[in-house]
């Protein structure tokens, strides 16, 4: 089950500016910091309603946002939903043919459990999917 969109990534090259551009937006301080080791990337949060603005910094020239910033330039990297029982909706979307980047979950930001899909079966757009971890 999807629920909603849990959070907007944003690939930014110097995490300190752009968190002093998305702290004169949003009126508010990010809320939290957090390295996620697996990705090689630094990230941090803002609430915006009911949704998220995760910036994401890289921390290795050869991690996917380094690349990404390297192709594209700085800019919105994926939209994460919050799903419920995140394995039968890998499940779900693999049945209906959508490419899968990680056929099962794994450890992101936030205390999440997350997957993505491949961009090139979502109209070139990075999907997350994420549940809580409970
Ligand atoms: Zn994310």
């Amino acid at each position: 089950v999807i629920k909603k969109i849990e959070h907007i990534g944003i690939a930014v090259q110097h995490l300190e500016d752009a968190e002093k551009i998305f702290s004169a937006l949003l009126e508010q301080l990010p809320y939290k910091r957090e390295e996620v080791a697996s990705e090689n990337v630094l990230t941090s949060f803002f609430k915006v309603g009911e949704t998220k603005m995760e910036l994401l910094k890289s921390l290795s020239p050869d991690s996917a946002i380094a690349k990404f910033i390297e192709k594209r330039g700085q800019g919105i990297h994926h939209i994460a939903l919050d799903v419920e029982g995140i394995e039968d909706e890998i499940k779900r979307l693999v049945e209906k043919g959508f490419e899968l980047i990680h056929l099962s979950p794994k450890d992101g930001a936030d205390n999440k459990r997350i997957a993505f899909l491949h961009p090139k079966s979502t109209c070139s757009v990075l999907i997350e999917l994420c549940e809580e971890k409970k």
